[in-house]
């Protein structure tokens, strides 16, 4: 059921930005199931994507300062030094972090040596993502991963020493994977100075080589059963580690919690830059084209990036806020939706909310709505009801 905007008689009062996206498209290759905006092979282009994305940011007319910057790809760090260097200085000078803001840059664990992380961390970098995938071999060649174990560790174990703040992401449920495979990614993480893990299904995407594969039979998708006890165990192991789960594919010790994404999940707006990046500002949605170089053709033509632009009504913004906020371990705060929107979900979303309790996926204490065991399982049923 949609609202109407009668629903809410105050015109919205957007709060400004404090964080930032800023999409690097850059990778030695395409892996099989990507599918995001990415330049394989074509470092040649990075000298224009640069001059674009000084452009699009030029488009901000003055320095904002920002709590949380997120340089993701793509893979920002394959960028080689002098133009990972022209890149932290075009943020340096547009998006200035605030005392004591988070900086987090997205790196492969085969494109970090001490130089560049030392480079990462002098520019204000304090915390790294790296994507280790998997430890195992047979593993992260089907994914076609281009590090093995040891470079992964001695990666986390560098970022570690010149960062102190590292997570790693961790795919499950790849083709061909065991129950014990995952344990074993899981126990190396668990050894690791990690403060921070995100685990995610493999998913297969429309358009990517995965995809392909999977329907001519070349690839078996694992089965949803081993991906269920595969996401279990992730989240007792994280447990386990000291690693505590705070959303539905993410654990982290305590105090390092990933600010910006807490930001999404809490419906804060953020600017959004490069290729494919999507900004939330003042009620409009507005998402760059997926193709560098049409983005980049776009901005050194001076015209706009943005293929996308979708009006978000206050309406809409409470029932987003209330569907990617229960995926929070901690729940999702339905009075201080209230307060911001005037949308009270507990009346419009009546009958949802009652289904859900019904059947034993979320509680509701108070004004707090909060996900159960059983619907940590299942959040995307409880989000898309919500929704
Ligand atoms: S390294 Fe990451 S962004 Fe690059 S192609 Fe592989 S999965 Fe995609």
């Amino acid at each position: 059921m949609m609202s109407t905007a009668s629903e809410t008689s105050r015109p919205p009062s957007w709060p400004s930005p404090t964080a930032a996206y800023i999409h690097i498209p850059f990778c030695r290759h395409r892996c099989g199931y990507c599918n995001f905006s990415v330049l394989a092979g074509r470092d040649d282009l990075a000298d224009r994507f640069l001059e674009a994305l000084r452009w699009e940011l030029s488009r901000l007319e003055q320095p904002q300062t920002v709590d949380t910057l997120f340089i993701g790809g793509g893979t920002p760090t394959h960028l080689p030094p002098a133009w990972l260097e022209r890149l932290l200085q075009l943020l340096a000078d547009w998006l200035p972090l605030a005392d004591d803001g988070e900086f987090s840059v997205e790196a492969n664990p085969g494109d970090i040596d001490r130089p560049r992380l030392e480079r990462l961390r002098a520019a204000g970098v304090n915390r790294i993502s790296l994507g280790v995938q998997s430890f195992a071999a047979d593993k992260l060649r089907i994914l076609q991963r281009d590090h093995d174990e040891a470079q992964a560790r001695t990666a986390v174990e560098q970022a570690a020493e010149a960062l102190g703040n590292v997570s790693i992401d961790l795919i499950f449920a790849a083709p061909e994977e065991t129950l014990e495979g995952w344990q074993r990614d899981l126990a190396i993480a668990a050894e690791l100075p990690i403060t921070h893990l995100s685990t995610y299904a493999l998913t297969f995407e429309k358009g990517t080589e995965f995809w392909t594969r999977r329907a001519r039979g070349g690839l078996r998708q694992a089965d949803e059963d081993l991906e269920l006890q595969m996401y279990q165990y992730a989240r007792q192991a994280g447990a386990a580690a000291g690693l505590a789960q705070y959303e539905i594919s993410n654990f982290a010790r305590p105090g390092r919690q990933c600010r910006h994404n807490l930001g999404y999940w809490r419906g804060r707006p953020w600017y959004g830059f490069g290729p494919g990046a999507t900004g939330f500002l003042a009620g409009q949605r507005r998402t760059n084209h997926r193709s560098p170089t049409t983005y980049i053709r776009r901005c050194l033509d001076g015209s706009d990036p943005a293929q996308e632009c979708e009006t978000i009504t206050v309406e809409h913004w409470a029932y987003e806020r209330a569907a990617f906020g229960v995926r929070m371990i901690e729940g999702v705060d339905l009075e201080a939706i209230r307060l911001d929107t005037e949308v009270d979900l507990r009346k419009t979303r009546s009958q949802e909310i009652a289904d859900c309790r019904r059947w034993g996926l979320v509680r509701l204490e108070g004004e707090h709505l909060q996900l159960t065991e059983k619907g940590i399982a299942v959040a995307d049923t409880v989000s898309a009801a919500l929704l």
